[in-house]
């Protein structure tokens, strides 16, 4: 148990780009490192209809799935909302981040467990070269591994951790309950973009709406 669990923790220093002390002794996580970081724009809403005509459009959709859709217990509604854009014609991906969650693997367990396809999950080196082509990145509860704080900006406590360039994709819709932060407490300038749209709510409930817009 010893030996996984420092395997284990190895792992997540290797995917965070940060030594063991660091990862130790630093304040990283909790809000004790919450930032203070000017943001521009304002975070948009828009509807599971909205998102429905863009979806129903894109030849490639990236989802990128995070702690937030553990919480929910979304897998299974997401893999549903893959096999309809597949159906509609869209190449689909699932982005893999090491440390999406919180344990490594931890998105690979759950959507191995809504039996999507192990082809269609992608490692974040192999999808990052392919995000200025894709069409629309859906980040599921996901905050930290799509934070763009982490290559632009070098005062930010994870700057240097490798992440999922959603910033990349033509379109980002963001699904998260509100306004909260991530495990590192820091903002996401990514949900300020002007080509972010927020799919308020609890991600369960989103994705099966948007599923209902595809069913209609
Ligand atoms: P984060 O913890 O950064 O963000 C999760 C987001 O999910 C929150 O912003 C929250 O926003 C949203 N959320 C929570 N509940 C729901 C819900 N029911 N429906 C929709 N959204 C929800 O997750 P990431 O996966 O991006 O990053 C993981 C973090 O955990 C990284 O910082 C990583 O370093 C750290 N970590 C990872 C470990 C690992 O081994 N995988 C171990 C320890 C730490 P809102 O409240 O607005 O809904």
């Amino acid at each position: 148990v010893g030996c996984s669990g420092m395997i284990l923790t190895l792992i997540m220093c290797k995917a965070m780009n940060r030594n063991l002390a660091n990862v130790l002794f630093s304040g990283f996580g909790g809000d004790s490192t919450t930032s203070d970081a000017e943001v521009e724009g304002e975070m948009k809403a828009a509807s599971t209809s909205d998102a429905y005509y863009v979806l129903e459009a894109a030849q490639t959709v990236v989802i990128i799935p995070g702690y937030g859709m553990a919480v929910a217990q979304a897998q299974h509604a997401v893999k549903e909302l893959g096999d309809l854009l597949e159906e509609n014609g869209t190449e689909v991906f699932y982005a893999i981040h090491p440390v999406a969650g919180r344990m490594p693997g931890h998105m690979n367990v759950l959507l191995a467990e809504a039996d999507v396809p192990y082809e269609q999950l992608v490692e974040m080196d192999t999808i990052n070269p392919r995000m200025p082509s894709v069409d629309v990145a859906i980040v599921i509860g996901a905050n930290d591994v799509v934070n763009p704080a982490a290559s632009d900006d070098k005062s930010s406590p994870i700057y240097g951790m490798p992440i999922i360039k959603a910033n990349e994709a033509r379109t980002v819709y963001a699904l998260k309950r509100g306004q909260g932060a991530g495990f590192s407490g820091l903002i996401n300038q990514l949900y300020f973009l002007e080509k972010t749209r927020m799919l308020y709510g609890d991600a369960k409930e989103t994705v099966t709406s948007l599923v209902s817009e595809f069913k209609r």
